[in-house]
């Protein structure tokens, strides 16, 4: 879908469909790099990272493993708690591997913090995170993240695999909505 096939929904496109691919060709020549001669998972979170993920995976030059994870916050509203259910589990034991954790936003970071301990419990050698966006404003826990793509303001986005409402995941760019959009 494209930008003037939205009507006015959009209000900008904040980073465009080129400016991801570059980015992601950049993380993924530091990511061959780091994890040279060894073997590596990646663990997709459900359902924002399947864009960064299927197309992080495609800029790698390398061999990986692919597994995913779908997990919910509780939590009053649009704000996540911190408390988080597992939806769906890995199909992979992580026990001796090297992870790297997929993601699309990290907003409070307080689901990422979670997904951490969780997996570094389970026997992972290594865990670090690789995440298209990230609002450095809202962070409430702070977390080590290897790969950022772009550090964006504390705005709600959509595109690149995030939605409103399950709208606007298949967009290839990430953008900003107009408000009337919420207000409906
Ligand atoms: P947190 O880091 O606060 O625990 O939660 C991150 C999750 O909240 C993301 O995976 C995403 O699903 C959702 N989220 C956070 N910020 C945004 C945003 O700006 N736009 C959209 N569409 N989802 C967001
Ligand atoms: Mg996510
Ligand atoms: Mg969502």
């Amino acid at each position: 879908m494209e930008a003037n096939q939205l009507g006015d929904d959009l209000k900008t496109v904040l980073i465009s469909e080129r400016e991801i691919s570059d980015k992601l060709d950049e993380m993924a020549r530091q990511i061959e790099r780091d994890y040279e001669g060894r073997e590596l998972l990646l663990v997709g979170v459900l359902k924002g990272a399947v864009m960064v993920m299927a197309d992080l995976s495609r800029h790698l030059n390398r061999h990986v493993a692919m597994d995913w994870m779908a997990v919910s916050s509780y939590g009053s509203g649009t704000k996540s708690s911190g408390v988080v259910r597992i939806l769906k589990d890995l199909d992979a034991d992580v026990q001796g591997r090297d992870v790297l954790i997929v993601e699309d936003i990290i907003d409070s970071g307080l689901t990422l913090s979670w997904l951490l301990a969780n997996l570094r419990s389970r026997g992972a050698r290594s865990v670090e995170i690789a995440t298209m966006l990230r609002k450095p404003d809202a962070a409430k826990v702070h977390i080590d993240v290897k790969y950022v793509g772009f550090d964006i303001p504390n705005e709600f986005v959509v595109g690149y695999g995030l939605d409103y409402a399950e709208r606007y995941r298949n967009l290839p760019f990430v953008g900003l909505l107009n408000p009337h959009v919420y207000e409906k």
